[in-house]
């Protein structure tokens, strides 16, 4: 019960996460508080149905303040910087988060992926390489189901996709392979700096039995113990035993070291980035000394098309593509798609907008400049988004995508590229960056 145990935990939040706190918590049948600073949160129907009334408390998180609690399963939504965390944090109750209790109870290897982008797709990616390879791979956290959802004896390996909100309350995993992929700026109407941010994702590699980095991102290059094996992968040439990509004549090939291991012809994913992403899958295999099986892995390769609102392609209209990238809610995001998209001539128009999160948009100058013919702009940020590109490109000023769509269908031109990479979040407008992609697909499917 809750006064003979030493232990008194409290779920805080019931978002995704912190359901599948509770509800895992009631099926091993250990006492628990749930409290919410929302008077009606989302799982609490749910809730309710295990958790006696009398232990949730809704609509402030002051009343923990005096319950007994000695540990706490925060929710990724709520910051540790509010005021009751930082008071029960200082008296020494622990912030604990859901990959903390799956790792209590997890009995096989774990895999661990971070970064500002490419999470869900390099967790997709290695799930599946491994699956095909004849292992059973389960993929989530963050994405998908919750890695408590996940948790099975018949497991060979879990592929968890971590966000930085998660990566703060993680203190107990100990992954047999660690990543970040990559460091850009994200979310800094949470974190104080870049610095804050990277610390926070750089907690990945704690403990971790082997890593992999990007050579091209010094932000991702951990500081571990000497005789923790770490790998690299890179899109340029691999030095020996890292993972890269080297030409030969007008073809390119994925290869760890000199060894060519994939010609990029026969990948179905677009985009130089994604190349990066196939190749941190592949290094990633490589440390959990999974051997190569290069029919298989090519075969699926060649099938892969990526996850949807990532650099989706929806329609040709009028000889210009129009491709779906809701997902790409931050500048490095929108960076790269138009690195893997853009040209000598400048074909594509370019539709940006949304929230913000307060990020700084200037990196976004050279290669607007560089590839862009046109600019839509919509949402909370539109204004600041003009002031910074307004100078090196047309931007257009629209009230919604719906006027979007229409305008830009009438400038578009055969061999244009029409991207919808907002660089942004959506919540200004919608729901989530799901159903912003399929209103922009949608539209573009009406055309
Ligand atoms: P995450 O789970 O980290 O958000 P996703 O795989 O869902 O990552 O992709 C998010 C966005 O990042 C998409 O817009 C996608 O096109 C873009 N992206 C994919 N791979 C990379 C990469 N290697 N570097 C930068 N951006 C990328």
């Amino acid at each position: 019960s809750l006064i003979s145990s030493d232990r008194v935990r409290a779920v805080v939040g019931l978002g995704v996460s912190g359901i599948s706190c509770a509800r895992f918590l009631s099926q091993e049948n250990i006492d628990f508080y749930i409290v919410d600073s929302r008077n009606e949160p989302p799982g609490l129907e749910e809730a309710k149905s295990f958790c006696p009334h009398d232990r949730i408390f809704l609509g402030n998180l002051d009343i923990l303040l005096t319950l007994p609690v000695t540990e706490l399963y925060v929710s990724p939504g709520i910051p540790l910087s509010h005021p009751v965390l930082k008071q029960l944090s200082d008296k020494g109750v622990l912030m604990r988060g859901d990959i903390d209790l799956f790792c209590d109870y997890a009995n096989a290897p774990i895999v661990a992926i971070t970064g500002s982008n490419a999470k869900s797709t390099v967790t997709t990616l290695v799930a599946d390489m491994l699956n095909v390879s004849g292992y059973n791979a389960v993929a989530g956290g963050n994405l998908g189901a919750t890695a408590l959802d996940l948790l099975s004896t018949s497991v060979d390996y879990y592929v968890l996709e971590l966000s930085s909100f998660q990566l703060e309350t993680t203190h107990s995993l100990s992954a047999a392979v660690a990543t970040v992929l990559n460091v850009s700026e994200d979310h800094m109407d949470r974190y104080d700096s870049l610095y804050d941010y990277q610390k926070v994702k750089q907690r990945i590699y704690r403990r971790c039995r082997a890593a992999v980095c990007n050579k091209q991102d010094i932000l991702t290059v951990p500081l571990l113990p000497d005789n923790t094996p770490v790998n690299a992968f890179t899109i340029g040439a691999p030095d020996l035993r890292e993972f890269g990509l080297l030409p030969d004549g007008k073809e390119q090939w994925l290869c760890y070291g000199v060894e060519r291991l994939i010609n990029t012809s026969s990948i179905k994913l677009k985009g130089k980035h994604n190349y990066a992403n196939i190749l941190a899958a592949l290094a990633i295999l490589k440390m959990l000394d999974v051997p190569f099986k290069k029919d298989v892995i090519t075969s699926y390769l060649s099938e892969f098309e990526g996850l949807p609102h990532r650099c989706q392609t929806v329609k040709q209209v009028k000889g210009a593509v129009y491709i779906n990238d809701s997902k790409g809610t931050n500048v490095g995001a929108t960076i790269a798609a138009l690195d893997g998209f853009g040209s000598a001539k400048p074909n594509i128009h370019l539709i940006l907008g949304g929230d913000g999160k307060g990020a700084d948009f200037s990196p976004l100058v050279k290669p607007v400049s560089q590839y862009v013919k046109n600019v839509y702009l919509f949402g909370a940020d539109a204004g600041t988004l003009e002031f910074i590109l307004g100078a090196e490109v047309t931007c257009h000023r629209h009230e919604n995508l719906d006027s979007i769509i229409m305008a830009v269908s009438s400038y578009a031109q055969v061999g244009d590229i029409v991207l919808f990479s907002p660089a942004c979040a959506s919540l200004d407008m919608y729901s989530n960056y799901k159903e912003r992609g399929e209103h922009f697909i949608r539209l573009v499917r009406s055309l």
